[in-house]
Parts: structure tokens; sequence; C-alpha cells
């Protein structure tokens, strides 16, 4: 054998040639294999089976003899087509006897194609090879039409046809399966519409009707309701075509329900909040973008509950979230024509009321809803009591568009709770001239940090016994360039509303542990004090900024306390615990500041990671008359001693009151009795003319 036989010999196809004439399959073996083909030998119908089902790669052909003895060649075909169908294996039946009715038995049988003895080699080695091309494009075409129906059933997709004038469908297995009728493939038109609703028939008619007198093509959605299946969404698609005089419409069925779900579900989550299942407030601002008008009078509200932050932290998030699902179903409840309810952002719901009679209806709907959230909230074994804040803002009568609008409800909402809460408040244009000077304050804060208009003065704390300067607390200044001096009263709060805090406090940080540090090697070995605020202890990276803050100084660790006021441990004792942990780690003191004008609960403080207690001018100021405070002052003082913290009194004014806090064990003072803040300088040169001892 050639070089080039033995090749083609080992990746050719395999054929199976089955003949009691050894002759026969000489022949045979010689020309397909000098073709390139693989020759398996049979003498009779039952070896060439054997032979067929023993074989790991199966022939793709046979050539096959009609007489033969044990299994004759009908019998064979007939096997053999039980095992593979049709064009995928095409047997060619090799025969003498050259007669029809054997011919025509032979394809009963299966057989795909035949030759007459005496075999004409060059002309048979032809018929293989067209054979076995056939049965390439076959599987080639199997393949393509199974990719396609799976691709079909993936997609949801069937397509059919109507005949209008037959009134007939015909359709594939998908809309078949569709219809819920697997196995059918034509149905009556009627049949179908009676699938439809209505409404769905009529508009498949128009459809129909469009097509045929139109544009030939059509496109519409419907939905199709199944007896015991849930409902589908089906896009319907055609094409009308006139042939021979009849209207045919060729389309397809889709089914979409998952993609229609699917978009709904995209939908609700950008508009929807799913908490509560109001609307957000994305879509909130869209409703009222679309439904604003200028000639009547519309209200929006903002709701907000009072202390939410506090009841979502000690009661847990679980219980807060159906806390808020809570106020979002008693407010939906309340029927207002037209009325749209939305959680607009965290515990601030927002309402519409698009038509609005007199401001008397806006009053008592701010009435009712005052109301409803005052109804006690049951959760559990808890009993909870709410209040809500709400502020108001009228359009047209007091603001001219949708921005504003928002603004002033929230500026009013703000104005309620700075009230005390439990209240209503409507936006007015004195309230917006508020407003702007926020913001212009805002933008001048920005300005501040980057020019360096804050200074740091420093307030001396005084040992009781020795009545030595121990420690000072570093108060912040800012210097307008054209208001003056500004305490921090008047800008902390809407620098902590804008996060500007983070900045300045980081600022305030840095620049007492370097003055610290330059008192400490001019020998002024005191403490420093520094105010945190709510949004410092919130950031995650806070202790690492202590820590950064110390190293660059070269400040000890213990000569830095780091104060917190009692509303901004308890908004998140969780976080304020680790946090103040964490610092204490570093070595670093830690104060609370304001004692007493809190909550004043002991539980909590006892969580606390703490050093001092900083007693609250409040509890000073009328510690020399007759009043409580002188009582107060010293459970305050005995309960601090009883938890071992170091008690330090705020705000002494008068020689009285520092006498009776000493009568009453208080370890430190600070006040304006001794020293007002200073600055570096002024507080540098006190230190030095007293020798660091106030009397
Ligand atoms: P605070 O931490 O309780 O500071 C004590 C406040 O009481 C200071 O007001 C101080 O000037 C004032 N004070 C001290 N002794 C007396 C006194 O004998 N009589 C009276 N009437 N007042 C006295 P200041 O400097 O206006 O600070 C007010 C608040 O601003 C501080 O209260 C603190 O909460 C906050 N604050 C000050 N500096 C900073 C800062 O750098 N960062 C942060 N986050 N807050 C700061
Ligand atoms: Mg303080
Ligand atoms: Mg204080």
């Amino acid at each position: 054998m050639s070089q080039k036989n033995r090749s083609t010999q080992s990746t050719g196809e395999l054929i199976l040639v089955v003949d009691d004439d050894e002759h026969i399959r000489r022949g045979a073996a010689l020309h397909l294999e000098s073709a390139g083909y693989r020759i398996l030998q049979a003498s009779n119908g039952q070896e060439a089976l054997t032979l067929f089902d023993e074989s790991k790669n199966k022939p793709v052909m046979v050539l096959l003899d009609m007489v033969m003895p044990v299994l004759n060649g009908y019998e064979t075909c007939r096997h053999l087509r039980q095992r593979v169908q049709g064009l995928r294996l095409p047997i060619l039946i090799l025969t003498g006897l050259n007669d029809e009715s054997t011919v025509d038995l032979a394809f009963q049988a299966g057989a795909t194609d035949f030759a007459s003895k005496p075999i004409n080699w060059a002309v048979l080695v032809q018929r293989v090879r067209y054979a076995l091309r056939d049965r390439e494009m076959y599987l080639e075409l199997e393949q393509k039409e199974k990719r396609l129906s799976h691709a079909q059933r993936i997609a949801k997709l069937g397509y059919g046809q109507i005949n209008l004038s037959t009134g007939i469908i015909d359709f594939s297995p998908e809309i078949a399966e569709m219809l819920g009728m697997e196995g059918r493939s034509v149905m009556n038109s009627q049949d179908f519409f009676d699938l439809l609703e209505p409404s769905d028939q009529a508009l498949m008619q128009q459809a129909l009707d469009d097509a045929i007198t139109g544009s030939g093509q059509y496109l519409f959605e419907h939905h199709l309701q199944l007896p015991d299946q849930p409902e589908k969404v089906i896009l319907q698609q055609g094409e009308a075509k006139q042939v021979d005089g009849e209207w045919l419409i060729i389309g397809t069925l889709q089914d979409i329900t998952e993609r229609v779900q699917a978009e709904e579900m995209i939908y609700f989550h950008t508009y929807y909040d799913p908490l509560s299942d109001l609307p957000n407030r994305i879509l909130f601002e869209k409703q009222l973008n679309e439904q604003l008008r200028h000639d009547e009078l519309q209200a929006v509200l903002f709701v907000g509950l009072d202390r939410f932050k506090a009841v979502n932290d000690s009661l847990g998030h679980t219980r807060g979230d159906l806390l808020l699902k809570e106020m979002a179903t008693r407010f939906s409840a309340l029927q207002r024509d037209a009325m749209i309810v939305a959680r607009f952002a965290g515990n601030i719901f927002s309402i519409y009321l698009p038509k609005v009679g007199t401001v008397e209806e806006v009053d008592d709907l701010a009435q009712s809803l005052l109301e409803i959230v005052a109804i006690p909230v049951v959760i559990g074994e808890l009993n909870l009591g709410m209040s809500a804040s709400i502020g108001i803002a009228l359009y047209p009568l007091e603001v001219e568009s949708v921005e504003r609008l928002l603004l002033g409800a929230d500026t009013a909402l703000n104005l309620a709770k700075q009230h005390g809460g439990a209240q209503y408040r409507y936006f007015s244009s004195e309230l917006d001239g508020l407003a702007q000077e926020r913001l212009l304050m805002e933008q001048e804060l920005r300005e501040a940090i980057k020019s360096e208009q804050f200074e740091l003065y420093y307030q001396p704390q005084i040992d009781a016994r020795s009545q030595e300067i121990v420690g000072v607390e570093a108060l912040i200044r800012w210097n307008h360039p054209s208001r003056g001096v500004v305490l921090p009263f008047k800008f902390i709060p809407l620098s902590e509303e804008t996060g500007m805090i983070i900045p300045i406090g980081e600022w305030v940080l840095n620049t007492a542990c370097q003055q610290a540090k330059r008192w400490v090697d001019k020998g002024i070995n005191i403490r420093m004090g520094v105010n945190l605020s709510v949004k410092q202890l919130q950031l995650e990276s806070f202790p690492a900024l202590v820590a950064s803050a110390l190293e660059a100084s070269g400040l000890p660790p213990e000569q830095l306390d780091l104060e917190v006021t009692e509303s901004m441990a308890i908004s998140d004792l969780k976080n304020t615990i680790s946090v103040l942990e964490q610092i204490r780690e570093l070595g670093v003191l830690t104060s609370m500041d304001d004692f007493g004008t809190g909550y004043s609960s002991l539980s909590y403080l006892q969580q606390l990671p703490l050093c001092t207690m900083k007693i609250d001018r409040a509890f000073i100021k009328d510690i020399d008359d007759e009043g409580n405070n002188a009582e107060i002052a010293k459970t305050i003082i005995d309960l601090s001693r009883n938890l071992g913290l170091h008690v330090i009194a705020e705000g002494i004014e008068t020689r009285s009151q520092f006498e009776q806090l000493l009568m009453h064990g208080c370890d430190e003072i600070q006040g304006f009795y001794f020293s007002k803040p200073l600055t570096a300088a002024e507080f540098e040169a006190l230190y030095e003319q007293t020798q660091g001892r106030l009397v």
C-alpha cells in the first residue's frame, strides 16, 4: 500500500461491505480504499449486524448484498434501520436481480440507493461519494435546525401562519407549547381568538385589518391566560401576504413574560422604595414635574420622624424598618384627592397634594398626620410613642418651581425640628432669606478652609485643689474677613450638615496636637482637650487620623483628650463605643462633654470607655443660689466617681461656684472665673506670668 493510502485509510470514513461473495468484498475494498475510505467486511447479514454493533466508530454507510445465507439483505436492512434512521446511514443495495420488485422491496426495507451487479466500480465509488455528501448535508441541516429550535425555545419564540380565507392557523411546536396544545400543529383562528381577552381580541382584529389594508405588517402585545397557568405576556408580530387571492398572515408569537417581569422589576427598583413599597424620591419628583400646574393651589409636605435615628440605633435596624413600614401604611391610608405619598429619603416621607382648595385643608392634613404618627406603634413587646415634624411649601403661593417647592418643604421641616418637633411649619419667603444665608456661609466655609481663616483658642483647666493649670480645651474661632470673629455655634452645625466638619475637624486635631507638643517642648506639660463632631466619629478612618496626628506632632497620647457629647454618643452607641475603644487603645484620653444636657441614661454611660466627665454649665449656673442645681451637681459628681471617672466642671464664673464644687469633690474647674479662651500667645503669656498656678 502506498503512503497516501495508509494515511487516508486511518482517517477516511468507514464503510461496511456485506456480501457472501468474497470477490465483491475484495473489489469493494480495493476501489473504496484507494478512494480514501476504510472498509469493514462481513459475509452475511448476521455478521454485519454484530460488526456494526461492536464497532466503536460506527460505519457511515453500508453496501448490502440482497441474497445471502443466515440473514438476507432485506432483513439486514430492516435491522439496521431500527438502529439508525434515514439519511444518517445511507444503505446501498447491491443486486444481481435487476427487477423492479426487488428494488421496491429494498426501498421499503429502508435502503437509500441501489447498484446492479456486475458492479462498475468507478461508478460505484462516485455513488458512494454522493451518498456520503448527502449524508453530510443532512447532518448539517439537522444540526442547524436543532440550534434554531433551541434558540427559539430560549427566546420562547414560535412561528405560524394564518390563512384568513380558510380561518386555519398552522403553527410550530413552540407555539403549541405556549398555548398548551402540545402535539398539535393546526387550529382554527376562532379558537385562538377565544384564548384572548375581549380587549386583546379587538386589538388583534384591528392589527390584522391594518396589516391587510395598510402597512402589511403588525406588532402588538397581548395577555394570555390559560387555565391553571400564570398569565403570560405575548408579543405578536406578523406580515400580511396575498397568495393566489388568499390573505396569509405569517408571523411569530413570543412569550415575553419574563422580559416584561424583568422590566417591571427594574422599573420598581428605579422608582419605588422596596421597604415601604411607596414611590421613591425619583418618582416623586417626576410626578411633581408632570403634574405641577400654575392655575391651582398645590402643596408639598415633608414628614420627618422625630428622634428616628436614636430609636433606630437602640432598637436595631429591623425594628426601625418595621416602624418606617408602619408609618408608610398609615400615611397611605389617609385619603385625599389625588394625593401622592412617597418615601423621600431615610425617615422623611413626602406628600404631594395636587388639588388644594384652601390652606385649611393642608392644615387639616398636617394635623391628621401628626395624630396618626402619635398613635403608639406596637413592635413585638414594645409600645413606641413617636412624633413627627412636618414642613409644608405651597405652590404657587410661596414658591415657583419644583426645586423651590422641595427646598421650601425641607427648610420648613428643619424649622419644625428646631422648634422641638411634633409640629408643622409652613415655608415662607423670610425663611428663604435664611436658606440663602446658609448657602452663602457654606461657600464661605469652603473658602475659610482654603485660606486658613480658622484659629484655635485655648481655655485653661485648673486642678481644683492645687489650682495648677493641668490642661486646656481647644475651641475653634473663625476670623471672618468681614464679620470678624465668628463663634462655633454659628458655623459648627452648618459645617456638620454639609460635611465640612471633616476637614475642619482634622485641621483642629492636627493644630491642637502640634501646639501641645510645642508647649511640652517649652516645659508646659499640660493636656490638650479637643472637641469632636459626630460626623468625625462616623468616619471609619477616624482612629487612624488620631494616630497620625499624634505621630506627626510627636505629642504623647496621654496628653490628648478627645471630647464627645451625650447626644453624639447615643446617636450611634455601638459605633461610639468601638471608636472610643480604639482611641483608648492608642493611649488617648476620652471625655464626656456637656454631661446632663442629653439623655442622662446611666446604662449607656457605663458601656462607654471614658476617662472624664464634664458637667455642663447649665448645672453650674445656679449652684450658688438656693435651687436644685447644687443637689444635681453633687449627684453627678458622686455618680461619676462611682463609675471611676475624673470630673471637670465647666462654666465656672464666680468664686462661690468654685468653692461649692471644691466642697463636692470636683477634680477640675474650667470657666471664665479663671480664664476665658485665649489665643496661643495669650495663654503662653498667662502661663509664664502665673507659673501655671491660677489663684
Ligand atoms: P464646649 O465643648 O462645651 O466648650 C465650652 C464652651 O463654653 C466654649 O464655648 C467656652 O467658651 C464656653 N465657656 C467656657 N467657660 C465659660 C463660662 O464661664 N461662662 C460661659 N458663659 N461660657 C463659658 P465656645 O468656644 O463658643 O464653644 C461652643 C461649643 O462649640 C463647644 O462647647 C463645642 O461643643 C463646640 N466647639 C468648639 N470648638 C470646636 C471644635 O474645634 N470642634 C467641634 N466639633 N466643636 C467645637
Ligand atoms: Mg468641649
Ligand atoms: Mg462642654
